[in-house]
This record gives C-alpha cells, sequence and structure tokens, in this order.
C-alpha cells in the first residue's frame, strides 16, 4: 500500500480498521482537554474501562462476604488464579497446565532460575544479551555470585557487531554451539526493550537445547506484542510481567511459563509454599509438599486478588481480540509511523536513524541525530507520551489495542513543529 502523510489519508486508515472500536475501551490521560498520543504502552499500558468492575467486584465482596470471599464469591478467589491461565495461554501459545500467575517478574526470573539454573564444575555457563533490562543484570549477577561463581567467568553477553544496533541471529547461535557443554542456561529478553528487536526464539531454543542447555526467555516485552508458541517451540520457561502490552496496571502480577515435560516432577529443584500444593489436600495441613500437576506448583502464597481482577479484565480483551489481530494491526500502523518519520525527516535538517531492525514488534527506537532532550520534552509538553532513553534515543510504541493511525500522523506534525520551532 502507498502510504500518504495527510491528516485524510490517516482518518481512511481508521475508517477501515477492524479493531478501531477498541480505543473507546480505555481511558486516555488528557493533556489541553485532548486524548494523549500514547506511545508508552510498551512500559505501562492504558486502562481498560472494564478494569475498574473487575476490581469493585472484588473490593464489594470482600466487604459483604470477608474470610467467605474464599468460597462464595461470584469468583471465588482461592482458585481465582486458574480463570487466567487459559486466556494467558492463547496469548503465548502455551497449554493451560504450562502457565501461572504470580509475584512479580523479577521475582519469578529469580523463582525459575532456581529450578532451571543447577550449575555443576562443567556446565555452568550463562548467555544473556549484552546490556540486557538492568534488573535481568542483577537477577543474573546475584544468582551467579549466590552459587559461589564469579559473574566475568559465567556469564557470557551477546554482542552486537561494531557499528550494528542489533543482535544478529547466526552470532546468538555461534555463541551457543562454541560455549557447547559448558553451557547451562541461555535468558535474553524474546523482544529486546531498548532497540525493540525481536530475537528468534525458535531456532534459538533448539540451538540450546541442541547443546543440552535449558532456554528461558524473559517476554516483558513480548507478551501482549508479538505471537509466541512457547510450547512448540519447546521453551523451557519463560515469564513476563502484566502492565506493558498487557494492560493490567502498574507493578502488577507476573506470568510464568513451565513447559509441561517439568511438571509432575519431585525432583525438580524449587522453592515451594502451600499455594504450589493440590488443591485437594492442602486445607488438610499436611507436612509433606503435593506439588499441583501444573505450573501452579511453582505458587508460594495465596494470590493477590485484587491484583489478578486487572489481569483478568485485560485478558479477556485479549481473548476476544486475538493476537492474530492485533499483530495485524500493529504492523500496519508501525509501518505507518516509520512512513511518517521518514516524511518528517526529509522535511527538517535534522535526522532520524530507526534503529530497530526488521524484525520487530510495536516498537521503534529512533535516534534522534542533533536533537537533545528539549525535543522530548517540546513532544510531551504538546501531548505525545514517548520515553527518552540517553544518549538521545525516543522509544515509540504505538499498542494496536488504543493507537490510531491518526494519532501517528499527529505525532509527525508535532515532531516537525518542535524540531523547526
Ligand atoms: C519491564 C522489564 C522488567 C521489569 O521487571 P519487574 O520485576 O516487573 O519490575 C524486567 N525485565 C525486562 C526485560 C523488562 O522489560
Amino acid at each position: 500500500m502507498q502510504f500518504q502523510n495527510t491528516l485524510d489519508f490517516a482518518r481512511e486508515l481508521d475508517e477501515k480498521d477492524a479493531l478501531k472500536s477498541y480505543r473507546a475501551s480505555f481511558h486516555f490521560p488528557q493533556v489541553d482537554g485532548k486524548d494523549v498520543i500514547y506511545f508508552t504502552g510498551n512500559s505501562l499500558g492504558l486502562q481498560p474501562k472494564i478494569t475498574r468492575d473487575y476490581v469493585d467486584e472484588i473490593m464489594t465482596s470482600w466487604k459483604e462476604l470477608a474470610v467467605e470471599g474464599h468460597f462464595k464469591a461470584a469468583k471465588p478467589w482461592w482458585d481465582y488464579h486458574e480463570r487466567l491461565a487459559a486466556p494467558l495461554a492463547r496469548v503465548v501459545g502455551a497449554k493451560t497446565n504450562e502457565i501461572s500467575v504470580m509475584n512479580t517478574l523479577t521475582v519469578n526470573l529469580h523463582l525459575l532460575m532456581v529450578s532451571f539454573y543447577r550449575p555443576t564444575a562443567k556446565r555452568f555457563k550463562i548467555i544473556c544479551e549484552e546490556k540486557a533490562f538492568p534488573s535481568d543484570q542483577y537477577m543474573l549477577d546475584s544468582q551467579v555470585r549466590f552459587h559461589g561463581l564469579d559473574p566475568k567467568e559465567t556469564l557470557v553477553p551477546i554482542k552486537k557487531r561494531n557499528g550494528e544496533h542489533f543482535w544478529r541471529t547466526e552470532d546468538v547461535l555461534e555463541k551457543i554451539a562454541e560455549t557447547g557443554d559448558t553451557l547451562a542456561l541461555v535468558l535474553i529478553g524474546g523482544v529486546n526493550y531498548y532497540n525493540g528487536q525481536v530475537f528468534d526464539m525458535k531456532a534459538i531454543t533448539a540451538a540450546g537445547k541442541a547443546v543440552g542447555a535449558f532456554v528461558g526467555w524473559d517476554l516483558a516485552h513480548a507478551a501482549g506484542n508479538i505471537e509466541l508458541e512457547l510450547h512448540d517451540w519447546n521453551v523451557d520457561f519463560a515469564a513476563w510481567c502484566s502492565y506493558k502490552y498487557m494492560n493490567s496496571g502498574p507493578g502488577n502480577a507476573s506470568g510464568v511459563f513451565i513447559h509441561q515435560r517439568h511438571l509432575n516432577k519431585t525432583d525438580i529443584p524449587r522453592f515451594e509454599g502451600w499455594w504450589g500444593t493440590k488443591k485437594e489436600t492442602r486445607f488438610l495441613m499436611k507436612p509433606n509438599f503435593e506439588p499441583i500437576d501444573t505450573a501452579d506448583a511453582w505458587q508460594l502464597s495465596n494470590p493477590p486478588i485484587l491484583s489478578l481482577a486487572p489481569y483478568l479484565a485485560s485478558l479477556e480483551m485479549f481473548d476476544k481480540v486475538g493476537m492474530k489481530a492485533l499483530v495485524e494491526k500493529r504492523d500496519k500502523i508501525v509501518a505507518y509511523l516509520e512512513f511518517v518519520l521518514q516524511e518528517i525527516d526529509k522535511e527538517v535538517e535534522s535526522s532520524f536513524e530507526i534503529i530497530t531492525p526488521e524484525s520487530r514488534g510495536c516498537q521503534l527506537s529512533v535516534f534522534l541525530h542533533g536533537e537533545g532532550k528539549p525535543l522530548f520534552e517540546y513532544l510531551m509538553k504538546h501531548g505525545v507520551i514517548t520515553d527518552w532513553r540517553e544518549p538521545n534515543v525516543i522509544r515509540l510504541a504505538p499498542a494496536p489495542f488504543y493507537c490510531s493511525f491518526e494519532d501517528m500522523y499527529r505525532f509527525g506534525q508535532i515532531l516537525k513543529d518542535g524540531i523547526l520551532g
């Protein structure tokens, strides 16, 4: 399709957009009495309008039923989390028994490392991406030190080539083969938070398995953004947060995936708690741990129902729309944003460089040559919510659920005014 950088053309695309009605299902912050142009759904998704009802429902059943809400609420609390597993499995390409919702992301990565990082004298190395998200770096470093190992000798960061902004799959595969039988674990962000790159998870997982390592993925920027086939790709484990593309509210609960082949094992090390035991015997308060035969065996505590409610609200929306339709619109709106950026680039003196490679999801990371933080501040002041990463990169993620093509056009005009002054 031949795009045009005009308001009429953008509106025409909105007219044809199969998801256009969903925009009205979200609350937008306002600047100067107008909805903002929201590019930070990769950081904190907007609030769906239905979410408050889901939270109110819990508040009401707590008020009216108190402890009896565990079993007598309309959606009983004691197995409330199980309602999230099936729709979440559809988002990440898993079987329902491979999914659990618990804790928060970094906590879950630590818990999964307990199970899947068991270094031996010979096999102890971890392949990760260079300059991973800071929390992942701290998590990996502290896990390695916890085992009495030296992060410098243990962590094998995959580097980008000189002058390039992305990782090459062949370099990852080569490093895996080279590390061979000293490789214990591959743990990478499936979609890199900085450049928006989507890693070839299928190929990398296969390569890791081929040398006998475990392979896990941090899917913070992937869940709800790209199509995943975690079960079929043979991934060992994965975890993600729910507040980015999954619109479940600040700091909210994390989802985990544990491949079916690791379930129902009594020999797998795991930190355990009462919510991981079989439901039938849980309240007998017996001394021995009898794991549930699903990923819920990794649950520790009785879950925070007030947090799960917004996640359930969001998942029901994802289920209605489906990842396929979201991905279809995502590709089109990101392509239009890219086009608008290129058109504006021709009209202004400075130049933008899109550092996101072709293998991408919702996010374009743009290097603003010759522009600094004042431009970012100008955008924010004029109702364009982006984020800034040093030295001068803005990340733009037009979430397909609620962003419009008109937003992309309007953004281009505001950007131009911000540069030309
Ligand atoms: C957002 C993000 C996190 C955040 O972790 P929390 O434990 O939810 O604070 C971790 N890792 C990556 C790659 C992220 O993008």
